[in-house]
């Protein structure tokens, strides 16, 4: 059992919580795990076909089907390569089906930074005068873009990365084209057979890199900026202290910050907070966890209803065995398999707003789309 888990006085506290009382945490499990398997940790094994699992030693310099461990290694990586830029593509097409039904008015939202929505209609070349349907033009090339063939340069990589950036990438067949294609080609390429060069392996990593960061992260950041407004510096608060027992909290969970800042509009009415205090609360709050708190904390100022950010994915059993977590709403990503059995000892309702997750044993899953839309608190606050 380790003695300090975080540089955190109150994640440490909550520790001793959960480990008084027998429950699976991700300290324990990570202490218990020992000493990693070495070929997993160099990336010289494989299981990806029916012939392995393979591993390579001195003496079997090469698996079954005849990669050597370059290969095999360069293939490991761009595996997780290929899963980065897809949940941030993901991500990307979340964003634009939010703006589009933005644009629609079929969100609780508006555009909040212009200035961001016009940089990406300039990129995609949309010339539309009106607000809405420039946010919806907008979404719509979003989406047209991350299925831009491999055989074509991005749009975004093209308008966005320096001039002798784009040089290089060109000479070293590195330009990519729109997410969905990429990850298509490089998922292809790396199975059993197809490409087995550690070269050309690493190249497609790189590929990706630039596929995620200007094809994928910057439309999504910059989408999200346009929908919630630019991040700006400004004092919030970061602690599993934040939570107060007084009140029903609401923690919105995971990497798409839409369903939280639907969240934070419905709770800023006062016949919610009423029916808050009618069950014996304070009144209602919203607590960031992890990055979706993060998304909402850098755009929204500290107040009544958004109170700020618990910590990061590794907080988040010791949030939830504070006691005072009511709703933990699950997004895409970040939700890790072991929460039910935390949620159902602490008294925490698990609901998943994302289709892609999935957390064993948890009761609740709303139908999630790009609309936001919150959840309903189904319990009766703890009053101490
Ligand atoms: S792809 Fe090659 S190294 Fe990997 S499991 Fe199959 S045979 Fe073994």
């Amino acid at each position: 059992m380790p003695e300090v888990v975080s540089e955190h006085d109150s994640v440490n506290a909550q520790y001793r919580v959960v480990a008084e009382d027998e429950i699976t945490n991700v300290a324990d499990r990570f202490d218990a795990q020992g000493n990693r398997c070495k070929f997993c940790e160099t990336g010289l094994r494989c299981s990806i076909c029916s012939q392995g699992p393979c591993r390579i030693t001195p003496k079997n310099p090469r698996g079954a089907c005849g990669i050597d461990g370059a290969g095999m290694v360069m293939r490991g990586v761009l595996h997780q390569n290929v899963m980065g830029l897809a949940a941030y593509t993901h991500h990307a097409r979340d964003v634009a089906k939010t703006l589009i039904a933005t644009g629609q008015g079929t969100t609780p939202f508006t555009i909040a930074d212009e200035s961001k929505l016009d940089l990406l209609a300039g990129v995609l070349g949309i010339d539309e005068p009106d607000v809405l349907a420039r946010a919806e033009a907008v979404g719509k090339g979003i989406l047209e873009s991350l299925s831009q063939d491999s055989s074509e340069e991005s749009i975004w990589v093209e308008a966005l990365a320096p001039e002798s950036r784009k040089k290089v990438w060109r000479e070293l067949g590195i330009f990519p084209g729109g997410g969905l294609i990429e990850i298509m080609d490089a998922t292809t390429r790396s199975m059993t057979n197809i490409d087995g060069d550690y070269v050309s392996l690493a190249k497609t990593c790189l590929r990706m890199g630039i596929a995620t960061f200007y094809g994928v992260q910057v439309p999504l950041e910059m989408g999200q900026d346009a929908l919630f407004g630019t991040p700006t510096p400004h004092e919030a608060k970061v602690d599993l202290g934040i939570l107060d027992p007084e009140y029903i909290n609401i923690l919105p969970n995971g990497h798409e910050p839409f369903m939280g800042f639907a969240l934070v509009q419905a709770a800023e009415a006062e016949e919610v907070q009423q029916k808050a205090r009618d069950l014996g609360a304070k009144g209602l709050r919203i607590v960031g966890s992890i990055e979706t708190g993060q998304e909402m904390m850098q755009r929204l100022e500290t107040s009544d209803v958004f109170v700020g950010l618990t910590g990061n994915w590794i907080c988040q059993e010791y949030a939830i065995a504070t006691g005072a977590v009511d709703v933990f709403a699950m997004d895409m990503n970040c939700s890790i398999p072991s929460l039910a059995e935390v949620a159902e000892k602490y008294g925490t309702r698990l609901v998943a707003v994302s289709h892609v997750i999935g957390v064993p044993g948890m009761p609740s899953r709303t139908s999630q789309n790009a609309r936001g839309g919150p959840p309903t608190p189904s319990r009766t606050p703890r009053t101490s």
